[in-house]
C-alpha cells in the first residue's frame, strides 16, 4: 500500500489506473480508523479495482471553537488497518498543499445544509463540500463511499455531485455500532467511562422512535418529545437537537410518512456526538 502526500502525484496515479481500465473507489476520511471506516473500505474493495482512502483532517470544516487541533491522529496505526482492509493507496496531503495561500474558492450547498448540524456548526458543510469537491478532482473515482452515520453529509454530497455534474457514484453505507448500540466515531475516544455509558441514550432514543413508529405513531412531535424525555434521563448528556426531517430536503416534518430521517446530536463531556436512523414508511403511501 502506498502513502501519497502530493495532490499532483495522486492525480497521476489515478489517471494511470483509469488508463489501465481499472475502476477506482474513493473513501474520504479524517483518519483514526474504527470499524465504521473499515466497512467503507471493504465495500470499496469489493466493488473496485483500485481503492484510495483519503486521510485528511480538514481545517475548513471545523469552527474556531471546535476540536481541529485535538482531533485524534495516528497515521501508523491507520496505515496498518487500511493495508489489512486491502486498500491500495492512502492520500494524506498536507494542509498547505490542499489550501495553498491565498485560498479563495469554496463550494456552498444550500438548503440541505440549513438545519441539523448545519444550524449548530456554521460553515461546517461549506468546508465539507469544498474538500470533497477538491478530493473528487484529485482522485477522479468511479465511486465514493460515505457513511450514513453522517446522514446530512451524505445528502450534501449527493446534491454536490448532482448539481455540479461530478461523474461519480455516491455509495451510502450503513452505520456501524458498538455492541451496546453506540455509533462508532473517532470522537468516542473523548468519552470518560460514565459518559461512555450515558452516551448509549442517543441510540436508545432512536430505537424508541422506531418502536413508536412501528406501533403506528405518526405524529413527529410526539416521537421527538418522547426521545427528548428519554435523553433527559441521562444528566451527562446535553441534547443539541432531536429532529424528524424528510430524507430529501431535510426539512422538519409534522407527520411521519415516506422516508423520514430521525436525527440527534448531543454533547457528552468533551465530545459532540450525532446519530440517526431512516424510517422507511413509503409503502403506506401519502394517505390520511
Ligand atoms: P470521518 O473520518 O469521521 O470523517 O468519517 C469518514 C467516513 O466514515 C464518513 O463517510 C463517515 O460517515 C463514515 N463513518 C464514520 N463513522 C461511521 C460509522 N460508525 N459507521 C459507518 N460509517 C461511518
Amino acid at each position: 500500500m502506498r502513502i501519497v502526500t502530493s495532490p499532483s502525484e495522486m492525480l497521476r496515479m489515478v489517471k494511470e489506473a483509469r488508463l489501465r481500465g481499472e475502476s477506482v473507489g474513493l473513501v474520504p476520511t479524517m483518519g483514526f480508523f474504527h470499524a465504521g471506516h473499515l466497512s467503507l473500505m471493504r465495500a470499496a474493495r469489493e466493488e473496485n479495482d483500485f481503492v484510495v482512502v483519503s486521510l485528511f483532517v480538514n481545517p475548513t470544516q471545523f469552527g474556531p471553537q471546535e476540536d481541529f487541533r485535538d482531533y485524534p491522529r495516528d497515521l501508523a496505526r491507520d496505515a496498518q488497518k487500511a493495508a489489512e482492509a486491502g486498500v491500495d493507496c492512502i492520500f494524506h496531503p498536507r494542509v498547505e498543499d490542499m489550501y495553498p495561500q491565498p485560498y479563495l474558492t469554496y463550494v456552498v450547498v444550500e438548503g440541505v445544509t440549513e438545519g441539523l448540524c448545519g444550524a449548530s456548526r456554521p460553515g461546517h458543510f461549506r468546508g465539507v463540500a469544498t474538500v470533497v469537491a477538491k478530493l473528487f478532482h484529485i482522485i477522479p473515482a468511479h465511486r465514493a463511499y460515505f457513511g450514513l452515520k453522517d446522514a446530512q453529509q451524505v445528502m450534501v454530497i449527493r446534491r454536490l455531485v448532482e448539481d455540479l455534474n461530478f461523474d461519480i457514484e455516491v455509495v451510502a453505507c450503513p452505520t456501524v455500532r458498538e455492541e451496546d448500540g453506540l455509533a462508532m466515531s473517532s470522537r468516542n475516544i473523548y468519552l470518560e467511562e460514565e459518559e461512555r455509558r450515558a452516551a448509549t441514550v442517543l441510540y436508545r432514543s432512536l430505537c424508541l422512535a422506531e418502536d413508536m413508529a412501528a406501533r403506528g405513531e405518526r405524529d413527529a412531535s410526539k416521537v421527538t418529545a418522547a426521545m427528548r424525555e428519554l435523553m433527559a434521563s441521562e444528566p451527562l448528556v446535553e441534547p443539541e437537537y432531536v429532529e424528524a426531517v424528510d430524507w430529501g430536503m431535510l426539512k422538519p416534518v409534522k407527520r411521519l410518512q415516506g422516508e423520514v430521517l430521525i436525527a440527534v446530536a448531543a454533547r457528552v463531556g468533551k465530545a459532540r456526538l450525532i446519530d440517526n436512523l431512516i424510517l422507511d414508511l413509503r409503502d403506506e403511501g401519502g394517505g390520511r
